[in-house]
């Protein structure tokens, strides 16, 4: 059986806890090797030093620290973290995949990064302006159908910024499964400002903390094949 950590019901969880406990498929106990091999590439000085600057980050983001019992006190936006990690890293040029339907917000990020020192390498996903007929797409499959609509561009996105020498990218708002081809071809470490919910203002996390009440249809909903829905049955 697979492991689904998402669903342990262990309290006193031995991934935790010195001391603890794990069920029959707890990877902890069960995945030996995987869990060495993991360890060992932390001995690469600069995934080391990226990891060890990434733990000081996350512990830089609570007060009262030294509190005996610890409350969690978080203080820290995503925004003041990408800004503390970057120089904390040392990174000065900075590459930005974002979506061109975020332009706006784009613009914002990019601002305050270089009010903040950072050079901006920006690039939309609508880079090259090639018509989504190139990759199949048909003309009912567009979101504006009977127009000219340019693909989304992942992979050019990647290929400048891997060719502008980035120290470190951000995505920001683009498309599921564009994102994923995105990180397929970046060279560079990324990191995700955030993801594309047309929905929810980009906050998907917002169907899960409301499945139990307005959302529930996503637990009770039986979904009707996507090739159904897309013929529009
Ligand atoms: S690693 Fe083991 S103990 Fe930890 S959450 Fe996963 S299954 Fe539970």
């Amino acid at each position: 059986m697979g492991c689904n950590c998402a669903k342990c019901a262990v309290a006193e969880k031995i991934c935790r806890l010195e001391k603890g406990k794990g069920p029959s498929s707890c990877p902890t106990k069960k995945e030996g090797p995987t869990l060495t091999e993991a360890l060992e590439r932390y001995d690469d000085p600069e995934i080391k030093e990226f990891a060890r600057a990434a733990s000081v980050q996350e512990g830089s983001c609570y007060t009262c620290r030294d509190a005996k019992p610890f409350v969690m006190i978080p203080t820290k936006s995503r925004m003041e973290e990408l800004i503390e990690f970057s120089q904390r890293m040392g990174y000065k040029r900075l590459g930005m995949a974002f979506c061109g339907g975020l332009t706006h917000e784009a613009s914002i990020l990019s601002e305050i990064l270089e009010k903040h020192g950072f050079e901006v390498i920006a690039v939309s996903c609508k880079v090259g302006g090639i018509p989504k007929e190139r990759i199949g797409i048909k003309d009912e499959e567009k979101i504006r159908i009977g127009e000219f609509e340019p693909m989304c561009n992942p992979i050019a996105q990647a290929k400048i910024l891997n060719k502008a020498g980035t120290d470190f990218n951000i995505m920001l708002g683009l498309c599921l499964g564009h994102d994923s081809l995105f990180l397929k071809f970046v060279d560079g470490l990324t990191t995700v400002f955030a993801v594309k919910d047309r929905v929810t203002g980009h906050n998907p996390m917002a169907a899960l903390y409301t499945s139990r009440s307005y959302y529930q249809r996503l637990m009770k909903m039986e979904f009707g094949s996507q090739e159904e829905e897309d013929k529009g049955n």
